[in-house]
């Protein structure tokens, strides 16, 4: 099934799970920028919200308020009974330590799993594996490739891979070309996030049965590309537009009823 198909269906079946729920699942995004592209993630993540019925509160707050205000702010939103989720929009101003407030949500709470101690895992690598998984993709053994390393997709998708019980290699900014050459030959599943327009080309050599699972997001004169040139020699190319960026935004749904429930059962 293809990505569009797949998020359609699983954002029906949320609908119908939400429509017999007797307290409406609830999340806060807190937004401290006001740049078009947070300004439309925030849309994005409203609108997907209100599709299925979840009840979402926007609180955007002046880029000069203070690191300490921002705090309690959080500390709000944790202390709320009636929320289960929170979202701190990312990029935060540069006077107020990112890390410090991703730590200051409650992990119950952190719905884009980006608290080390959070219930639930960040966003996009679960979603690639839970679409995955969906279409019967045997994981065991499997020579799992990813390139590059963040804490939001690299690093948590080496560890879902591995749990996954794939023989899983990162790569990295550092690598080497032949290095890179031989581990992209090798692998059955390669999962790319590195905001390198195309980087994934013709002169790599793939597995024909390969499944390339591109994260990135270039804007480019030709509109919205991914880190793999379109159309390579693999078995299966997720596109982009319409491909992770779609599994992401349905996840964050999903987490937010996992944390739903943490709290209601
Ligand atoms: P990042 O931008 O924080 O870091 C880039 C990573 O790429 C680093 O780990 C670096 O080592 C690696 N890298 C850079 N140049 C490289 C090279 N030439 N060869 C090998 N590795 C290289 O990473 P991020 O936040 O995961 O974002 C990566 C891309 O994924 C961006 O385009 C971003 O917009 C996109 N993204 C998409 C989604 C989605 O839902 N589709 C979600 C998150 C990120």
């Amino acid at each position: 099934m293809d990505i569009k198909s797949y998020v359609k269906e699983q954002k029906e079946l949320l609908k119908e799970e939400i429509s017999k729920l007797e307290v409406l699942p609830s999340f806060v995004i807190i937004q401290v920028n006001d740049d078009p592209a947070s300004n439309a993630y925030v849309k994005g993540k409203i609108n997907d919200a209100n599709e299925v019925g979840i009840h979402v509160e926007l609180r955007k707050f002046s880029p000069i308020i203070s690191e300490d205000d921002l705090i309690s702010e959080v500390k709000k939103v944790n202390d709320d009974p009636s929320v289960h989720g929170l979202i701190v929009q990312m990029p935060l101003p540069k006077h107020i330590n990112e890390e410090l407030i991703k730590l200051t949500v409650d992990p119950l709470k952190d719905i884009d799993g980006f608290h080390p101690m959070s219930l639930m895992s960040p966003c996009t690598p679960k979603g690639i594996i839970d679409y995955l998984k969906h279409e019967n993709f045997n994981f065991v053994g499997k020579n799992a490739l990813i390139i590059g390393r963040s804490n939001i997709v690299g690093k948590p998708m080496a560890k879902l891979l591995l749990k996954e019980h794939c023989n899983t290699t990162m790569t990295h900014s550092r690598t080497t070309r032949e290095d890179m050459e031989f581990y992209v030959a090798h692998a059955d599943i390669i999962v790319i996030a590195i905001g390198k327009c195309a980087f994934l080309d013709d002169s790599f050599k793939f597995k024909p049965s390969a499944i390339i699972v591109d994260v990135g997001i270039n804007r480019t004169e030709e509109g919205l590309r991914g880190d793999a040139k379109r159309d390579l020699p693999v078995a299966l190319q997720t596109p982009v537009p319409g491909g992770v960026g779609l599994l992401t935004r349905l996840t964050l749904l999903k987490n937010l009823m996992e944390a739903y429930y943490h709290f209601t059962k």
